[in-house]
């Protein structure tokens, strides 16, 4: 395990397991006042374990499960197999499904294929934003992605930097997170939904439990698109300006 996913908590709490999915145990910790605000939402896990799993291929560790903590830390951290939560962002339940489905996308990409140098983060959050969007395509009839896609590329382009390389002080920075999420939803139109589905889950299988760089994300959608990406990720990750979103 990458030593960043590791977090111990202490405290007073209350567990609770769920029923297994595809024989991966279900357990969430609740820390004092935590558990009515976020129990309803921690209760689709298993569904989005299995929607994610359909995409991504199989769920990489033995068990999930949530740890809500009382005190506000701003958000969420990954960790591995118990993601950490603030109590706090249950109150807004929108934003804490997409939290929620952001930190087990995680799970495949950041934990079970760790990032080999921190100059390739896009790799973990790009991919978990990526991630919620999936999970709004496979749940929500009236997302259209690529309408959002588009609007979204427009609406960040004044102002998202380059994500692929970002330095020490924007290493978490939204363009990151929403360039980088674009850049799949790129990558996507250019090889179709097929090639794209294929290579993300060979990229999965091939890596597991090991590190990687963006040369071997790259790598692996070119063998299963047969195309060079070349000029795409150099437009989408390196280049000052937004490239518009292809047809
Ligand atoms: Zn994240």
């Amino acid at each position: 395990m990458a030593s960043y996913l590791v977090t111990i908590g202490v405290g007073d709490f209350e567990f609770e397991e769920l029923p297994p999915v595809g024989g991966v145990a279900i357990r969430n910790v609740y820390g004092p006042n935590t558990i009515r605000t976020a129990q309803p939402l921690l209760a689709i896990q298993g569904e989005m374990i299995e929607v994610l799993s359909e995409l991504f291929g199989p769920y990489p560790f033995e068990a999930y499960g949530a740890f809500v903590v009382q005190d506000n830390f701003g958000g969420a951290l990954e960790n591995q197999t118990l993601s950490v939560f603030s109590g706090s962002i249950f109150s807004n339940p929108i934003l804490a499904e997409q939290i929620v489905v952001h930190e087990l996308a995680h799970q495949w990409f950041g934990n079970a294929l760790t990032l080999a140098t921190w100059d390739d983060i896009w790799l973990n959050e790009g991919f978990a934003t990526y991630s919620e969007w999936l999970w709004r395509e496979a749940t929500d009839p009236g997302f259209d992605i690529d309408r959002f896609a588009v609007d979204h590329a427009n609406r960040g382009r004044p102002v998202w930097s380059a994500p692929g390389d970002p330095g020490p002080t924007q290493l978490f920075a939204p363009t990151v997170y929403q360039r980088g999420g674009l850049t799949l939803h790129a990558i996507r139109r250019t090889i179709g939904d097929d090639a794209f589905f294929a290579g993300l889950s060979a990229y999965v299988e091939n890596n597991l439990h090991s590190n990687v760089s963006t040369d071997d994300f790259r790598q692996t959608m070119e063998d299963a698109s047969g195309q060079s990406l070349d000029e795409l990720f150099e437009g989408w990750l390196y280049a000052d300006v937004t490239p518009a979103m292809p047809d």
